[in-house]
């Protein structure tokens, strides 16, 4: 049993804290809103006046944040928890930010001695709360080791990819490959029907050929053929277009530093931008299928 500091109890954070408990962890959390600190008391955890109140004593410091800026701002500078830790501690980043600052903030730890990683996940909400995230890690080997035994409480598959900021350009890479096959789904599916073809045959079809991909699998995003995918419940979530779409804006800049030209990621980027600007930013990825159906 380890002392966990868990910070940022969203959607993803709330549960995935939750299943630290549940693992028989002792786990003092803190986030801004109220609310979300209350959800967690109720469920057994210690809530702390703030993220420095929360990591004292602690063996793990997890976090789950919006984006880098919140990461940066949580873990640098004078006031950053980094300056706060001792080298005993372990801090984890679950959450999907910017490469650059995962690897600035894993430079500031291993200046101070502190093992980092990155640990982006993949599974929403409901893998969350089921504990059967993936996580994508990015730090050094030892740092894995014992990240590996919290991780485990929270999801059940557990890579490392390599050093600090490997994570979260592993996300970025399997985020960037789910839009591009998504998107190539929607379009063979639509292209079926239109020529009057049934798209559950068409599934079947393409499910025992060479098209056979994750989205058609799982997720078949034309309404009607999977009884429980977001596409057949209104398209709601499951996994919102606003986040595929902030998923693609990193995986863009990832491309872009490394000069790869990612022209099917961009098509797709522009795409999910046009979804969030159609009002449709709340629904289900899958949901990029109306596009194609609007299109006469
Ligand atoms: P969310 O907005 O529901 O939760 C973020 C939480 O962080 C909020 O409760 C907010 O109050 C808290 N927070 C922000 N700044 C803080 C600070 N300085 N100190 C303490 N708490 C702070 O977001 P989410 O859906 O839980 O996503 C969290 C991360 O997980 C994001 O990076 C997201 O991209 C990633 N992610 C989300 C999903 C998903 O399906 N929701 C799936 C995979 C990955």
């Amino acid at each position: 049993m380890a002392q966990v500091a868990f910070i940022g109890l969203g959607n993803m954070g709330g549960p995935m804290a939750i299943n630290l408990i549940h693992a028989g962890h002792s786990v003092t959390v803190f986030d801004l809103s109220e609310a979300a600190c209350q959800q967690l008391a109720e469920a057994g955890a210690l809530v702390a006046a703030s993220a420095a109140d929360a990591v004292a004593g602690a063996d793990y410091v997890i976090s789950m944040l919006p984006a880098g800026k919140h990461v940066a701002s949580v873990y640098l500078g004078e006031d950053g928890l980094l300056a706060r830790l001792g080298t005993e501690t372990t801090v984890l980043d679950c959450s999907t930010i910017d490469a650059e600052t995962s690897r600035e903030v894993g430079k500031a730890a291993a200046a101070l001695g502190i093992g980092f990683m990155d640990a982006p996940v993949s599974g929403g909400v409901a893998a969350a709360a089921a504990g059967t995230l993936a996580f994508m890690c990015g730090g050094d080997a030892a740092t894995f080791e014992k990240a590996r035994v919290i991780l485990a409480g929270m999801g059940k598959n557990i890579f490392h990819a390599g050093p600090a900021g490997a994570g979260q350009v592993a996300k970025g890479c399997n985020n960037m490959l789910l839009a591009i096959h998504m998107i190539g789904t929607c379009e063979a599916l639509e292209m079926g029907v239109r020529n009057g073809l049934d798209p559950a045959v068409l599934s079947e079809i393409m499910l025992a050929s060479s098209g056979r991909n994750w989205s058609l699998e799982v997720y078949n995003p034309y309404p009607g053929v999977m009884e429980k995918a977001p596409a057949s419940n209104g398209y709601k979530p499951g996994f919102m277009v606003d986040l595929m779409a902030k998923d693609l804006g990193l995986a863009m800049d990832i491309a872009s530093q490394s000069g790869v030209d990612n022209q099917m990621g961009q098509l797709a980027r522009d795409l999910y931008t046009r979804l969030q600007g159609a009002g449709m930013g709340q629904q289900d990825f899958s949901s990029v299928l109306t596009l194609l159906e609007q299109k006469n």
